[in-house]
């Protein structure tokens, strides 16, 4: 019986890795065509400053919807683009179509920036920082409004080579931030060495700050540590009231989470905006707006 049960299971385990290895290819399948069939389309989560709880920017995150597979996340077909070699060419759609939307609203006179996600093998490629600024050149885009997330496990593969990468872009104003900050493995001498402007604290920490008087602790070191070496911090995935006031009472800069938004499409993102400023709230609003 015994035997017959620990055979089954490893037909059932099995089985499983069959089908994940299945899911896997037809997701790589479908990727393959995803942008030339319109299925990819960029979400913004607005960021919100501590002080003046106004909206200052957003975060843009990628959306694929498939005709048949519906919806995939991110967490699911970004890894598969990673190995597959496709991120290169999603992450240059990404910066595009994000820079040429949030333009948008800041042509209006909105007071916006947005952060946009770098992937670790986008970093990694010889091409990154050539083919990055060609992007941020034919965008129009005003480029001390653009910040580019790289998480701390991706800085620290080698951030030697990471700064080397990121050094031209910053010389055009472009900010970077660390993101998921808290789940890496940096030494706290890279983190003072290197050249980022931003940290963000992964979504985690906050998630688990009502749990432990540990978890408070450690997110109130990170605040004061990013204080000391003068960079912003951001707050990721604030659900609630309280997070929220521990969170501003410690000297977050900037918050992000469902507490004031989930990511939204572009043109929700912009009603949202354009109503904030009609009420006079809100969103940070352009001087030229006001008077
Ligand atoms: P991330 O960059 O850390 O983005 C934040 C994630 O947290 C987003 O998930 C967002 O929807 C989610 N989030 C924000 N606030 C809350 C909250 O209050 N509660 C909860 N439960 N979740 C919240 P999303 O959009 O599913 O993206 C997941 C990850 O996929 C991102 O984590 C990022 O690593 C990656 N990703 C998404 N879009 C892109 C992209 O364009 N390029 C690259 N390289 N990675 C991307
Ligand atoms: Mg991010
Ligand atoms: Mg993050
Ligand atoms: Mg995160």
């Amino acid at each position: 019986r015994a035997k017959q049960n620990g055979r089954d299971q490893v037909m059932m385990f099995d089985q499983r890795i069959r089908d994940e290895a299945r899911e896997r290819n037809r997701i790589e399948q479908c990727l393959r065509d995803a942008e030339e069939n319109a299925e990819l389309e960029v979400h913004y989560q607005p960021k919100i400053d501590m002080i003046s709880g106004k909206w200052v920017g957003a975060e843009a995150l990628l959306r694929w919807t498939h005709p048949e597979l519906g919806r995939v996340s991110p967490v699911k077909f970004i890894p598969i683009a990673e190995e597959c070699g496709m991120m290169g060419p999603i992450g240059e759609f990404v910066l595009r179509r994000s820079l040429a939307q949030m333009k948008e609203l800041i042509d209006e006179g909105f007071d916006l920036t947005v952060a946009v996600n770098v992937a670790p093998v986008q970093l990694r490629s010889p091409y990154f920082t050539d083919r990055t600024l060609g992007i941020l050149g034919e965008s129009g885009y005003p480029l001390e409004r653009l910040e580019l997330e790289i998480t701390e496990s991706g800085v620290m593969e080698s951030p030697g080579y990471v700064e080397k990468q990121i050094a031209p872009i910053r010389e055009e104003g472009v900010r970077f931030a660390i993101d998921d900050f808290g789940t890496g493995y940096s030494s706290l001498s890279n983190l003072a060495t290197m050249p980022f402007d931003t940290l963000k604290i992964d979504r985690s920490f906050v998630m688990s700050m009502a749990e432990s008087e540990d978890r408070r602790v450690i997110v109130q070191l990170i605040l004061t540590m990013a204080k000391q070496l003068r960079m912003k911090t951001v707050a990721e995935g604030i659900e609630t009231e309280s997070q929220l006031a521990a969170l501003k009472e410690w000297g977050a800069s900037y918050g992000q989470g469902y507490l004031w938004s989930t990511p939204v499409p572009f043109a929700e993102f912009a009603r949202i905006v354009r109503g904030q400023a009609k009420e006079g709230s809100g969103t940070a609003v352009a001087p030229e707006l006001v008077s």
